[in-house]
């Protein structure tokens, strides 16, 4: 079983900008010690970001502006920057999957399971995961490190992921554990 650790859309607009999801602040902490913990096991970590082009992407009816290709919002937050070495998915959709290479560069690394992190749970983190679900890769949801625009819509949606795509639902400190332990 080999793993993968994605952070979705953890960007300045979703945490500082104009679709700021409050409770994402939270997470920053958790978030970062999972990117260390891969990257400390020579593990993957791909940033799978919106990037959005102005006029253009549907989304930008329903959100007004937000991550536009090139802007300050569609950039990481600096507390987790990529760096060497880790991998960068521009979308323009909710899903990580849509219209862009993830899929391969998960198959071309070897990746079956998928730990999915970031913003916002219901929304880009859930269509991942659900178009992972309908790839064949098993999905870690860290409850801990994710969040949306309210408490309730994150955990209808945690519950939805476990029901609907069998996800595993864990702790950041779970994930941790779990990473630590020898491969079977
Ligand atoms: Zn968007």
């Amino acid at each position: 079983m080999s793993r993968a650790l994605l952070v979705i859309d953890m960007l300045n607009d979703f945490l500082k900008g104009n679709l700021r999801i409050p409770e994402a602040e939270e997470i920053v902490g958790r978030v970062k010690r999972l990117i260390e913990v891969f990257r400390s096991r020579g593990l993957p970590v791909i940033y799978v970001v919106d990037s959005h082009l102005k006029g253009v992407d549907l989304e930008l009816k329903l959100w007004g502006d937000h991550a536009l290709e090139g802007s300050w919002g569609s950039q990481v937050i600096d507390e987790i920057k990529p760096r060497e070495g880790d991998y960068v998915v521009k979308k323009r959709r909710y899903s990580g999957f849509y219209s862009t290479d993830l899929d391969l560069l998960l198959r071309e690394l070897g990746v079956d399971t998928l730990i999915l992190t970031g913003v916002a749970t219901d929304i880009c983190v859930q269509h991942t995961a659900a178009d992972a679900f309908f790839r064949g890769y098993k999905l870690v949801v860290v409850s801990d490190a994710t969040a949306a625009l309210s408490r309730e819509r994150h955990e209808k949606s945690l519950k939805y992921m476990e029901e609907v795509y069998g996800a595993s639902i864990a702790s950041a400190s779970d994930v941790e554990d779990m990473i630590a332990k020898p491969q079977p």
